[in-house]
């Protein structure tokens, strides 16, 4: 899922100092978990809002904000509201705000922060273990990622830096590259790792913007 953190409030206020009417945008997945957008998040931007004058004039939430199509559908149906709005008021990634902007015509404020794609570890906690590189060699690596996991994106750690087993640029983190040689060691799998071309990644098969395109069949179960 996509984690986000949402900006201070004072931060937001300013962004909106030239708007007095609002519509607010929530996303029911990735920004509900962050507690960064979902319903009770968004009722509570439009307390504050209307608490320092500004008019609300209605919100919803897409199912997830980062979807075209679902923010057609609920636009369509809050349009009144949508157009008496100076702004959108938008709390979900910054997927989710460009799209918001691109349906709608309007100025988009973004609440959040967008952070990384992230594990869910426990309520509330989460963590970074892939950062989508686009060439994924975990069947090499021991199903850990050396690319997002070692702050270095070293594919020929360990670095000589790690002090105790952890991590010399975050000595909170254990060092992977440690894990690594241990997985592959305690499954029988270093040979082959030596063996492999994993010292090689292909960087290029990811450049922003990434497009990807799903065959007619792949994309028939999606009804939306
Ligand atoms: S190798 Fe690439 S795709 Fe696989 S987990 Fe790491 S960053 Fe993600
Ligand atoms: S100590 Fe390990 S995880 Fe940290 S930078 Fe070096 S190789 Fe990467």
């Amino acid at each position: 899922m996509i984690i986000t953190k949402a900006k201070p409030f004072p931060e937001i206020l300013q962004s909106l100092e030239r708007d007095k009417v609002i519509f607010l945008v929530g996303c029911s997945e990735c920004a509900t978990v962050c507690k960064t957008g979902g319903e009770e998040e968004v009722k509570a931007m439009r307390d504050h809002l209307e608490d320092e004058g500004k008019v609300v004039s209605g919100w919803v939430i897409l199912d997830p904000g980062c979807n075209l199509l679902e923010a057609r559908k609920e636009f369509r149906k809050t349009k009144e509201e949508i157009a008496q709005a100076d702004s959108l008021v938008v709390m979900s990634c910054g997927g989710g705000a460009q799209i918001a902007q691109e349906v709608s015509g309007k100025v988009v404020h973004p609440t959040n922060n967008t952070l990384f794609l992230g594990t869910v570890k426990r309520f509330g906690q989460f963590q970074e273990y892939c950062s989508m590189c686009g060439e994924c060699i975990l069947d090499l690596t021991g199903g850990l990622c050396p690319v997002t996991r070692c702050p270095k994106g070293l594919l020929n750690g360990p670095c000589g830096g790690a002090k105790d087993e952890k991590c010399e640029v975050n000595p909170d983190n254990d060092c992977v590259w440690i894990e690594i040689y241990d997985r592959l060691k305690e499954i029988g799998r270093l040979k082959e790792f030596v063996a492999s071309s994993v010292q090689v990644h292909d960087y290029s098969v990811n450049t922003n913007p990434s497009t990807l395109v799903l065959e007619r069949d792949e994309a028939r179960s999606d009804n939306r």
